[in-house]
């Protein structure tokens, strides 16, 4: 049986294929650029004004200075943000200016309207008396292209489509950018037990929770989730439902992979020509896992389906889809990191450990003034969505038997963070 770092690496051999597409850059928040970003522009598009006050020649300022006299200058026009300067800045003149308008021609430095204090009128003129506390040549302003020049690789291949991203995007005037597409999951739920989580169980029935559920950890990796349902367990239900699923990028079938009598997917999806990479995984919960996948052929221009079958307790499930659907669909998306990350924390009490297989168990961290710890929470085996739902990550313990006592340190996967 392959263990879990094994089955990781046997399906994200099989993910290589990334399609990109445009999308309105209001709508790529959070996926990857599917190229570079050139800029287009000088940011700013004009040497700007830093501060409110005045636009100054350095000359002025320093001769004055060497006289040890206030410098009084004419303040030859007014530029307000949105408006443009009529003249280049003449000797013994200012310009008053307002913080992010464009400076005069020739302008040094912008001494801070609070460093000044009007002066008489001279030749009908309105004058300005400065005392900068230290002045210093191109104080207060910005050149133009300071921060962005034209022809410059303003983001990159991959990154990730930030707010502060999609604010550059913007400054650039873009409409839309080229991402790589999310792809298309496919969720079908099956077992003759299952009715819609809308509908009333009757007895012996359970509400499918599994479909709602997987469709919102899609979502959380802002791939496209398509809910196709219920299939029962019959073979030509079965294969009707998943032919379909299979023109998604991913279908995830939930239920029917285990040993019993009519754990039919597994037959039905080879019978599809699903070919098998494996099937059961050394972990608990979720040791039915089967992954397979369906390659295009050259007659059939559908490109190919990765195929999961996650056993349908719930909290295999979830556990299944974390550790290895999560990682494939953000390597489809072109994410550098698609694991979840791992810290080590104190167990919060004492805990003991029966063994056999690795464990991933619901728990919660808890972080206090005196750092973070782990609770193991007390989960009533892999049905239990009561304690799964209180989590906010999966503690995990190794194969073997063990007593952890307090303060020990484990391997906890928060849920939260990417
Ligand atoms: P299976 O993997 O098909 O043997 O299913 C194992 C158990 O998981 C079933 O007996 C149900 O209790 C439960 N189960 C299966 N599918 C779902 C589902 N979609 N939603 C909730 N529980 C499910
Ligand atoms: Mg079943």
């Amino acid at each position: 049986m392959l263990s879990v770092a094994e089955a990781q690496h046997a399906i994200l051999k099989l993910v290589t294929r990334a399609k990109s597409m445009r999308l309105p850059v209001t709508g790529a928040q959070g996926l990857a650029l599917a190229g570079d970003i050139t800029s287009t522009i000088d940011s700013p598009p004009y040497d700007k004004a830093l501060m409110d006050g005045f636009a100054v020649l350095a000359a002025d300022l320093e001769a004055a200075a060497r006289e040890g006299a206030e410098c009084s200058l004419i303040v030859q026009e007014e530029i307000m943000a949105g408006h443009v300067p009529r003249l280049p800045l003449a000797v013994g003149c200012a310009a008053r200016i307002m913080t992010g308008a464009p400076l005069p021609e020739g302008t040094d430095a912008v001494v801070m309207l609070e460093e000044s204090e009007p002066g008489p009128q001279r030749k009908g003129m309105p004058t300005v008396q400065l005392r900068p506390a230290a002045f210093r040549a191109g104080q207060n302003l910005l050149r133009r292209g300071a921060a962005m020049k034209r022809g410059e690789t303003v983001l990159s291949a991959g990154q990730t489509l930030t707010p502060a991203a999609i604010g550059l995007l913007a400054e650039l005037g873009m409409a839309d950018v080229a991402i790589i597409a999310p792809p298309q999951v496919a969720i079908l739920s099956t077992g003759d037990e299952l009715v819609p989580f809308a509908a009333e169980p009757g007895a012996g029935q359970l509400r499918n929770s599994n479909g709602p559920m997987l469709a919102a950890q899609i979502r959380d990796t802002l791939a496209a989730p398509q809910e196709l349902g219920i299939a029962r367990d019959n073979e030509d239900e079965l294969r009707s439902a998943i032919e379909h699923g299979l023109q998604s990028d991913i279908l995830l079938l939930s239920g029917g992979v285990s040993a019993g009598d009519l754990d039919l997917v597994p037959g039905v999806l080879k019978s599809l020509g699903v070919r098998q990479v494996f099937h059961k995984v050394h972990l608990k919960p979720g040791k039915p896992l089967w992954f397979g996948v369906l390659e295009s052929t050259e007659d059939n221009a559908a490109a190919e389906t990765l195929v999961f079958g996650l056993p349908g307790n719930p909290v295999s499930s979830f556990v299944c889809f974390e550790l290895f659907v999560r990682p494939a669909i953000r390597k489809l998306m072109g994410r550098a990191h698609v694991h979840r990350g791992t810290r080590m924390l104190p167990l919060a009490a004492a805990h003991t450990h029966r063994g056999g297989r690795p464990v991933y168990l619901p728990a919660k961290i808890e972080t206090t003034e005196a750092g973070a710890c782990v609770h193991l929470l007390a989960w009533q085996g892999s049905a239990d969505l009561r304690r799964l739902a209180e989590a906010n990550a999966l503690a995990q313990l190794p194969a073997e038997a063990g007593t952890y006592a307090v303060g020990d340190l484990v391997t906890v996967m928060p849920l939260t963070a990417e």
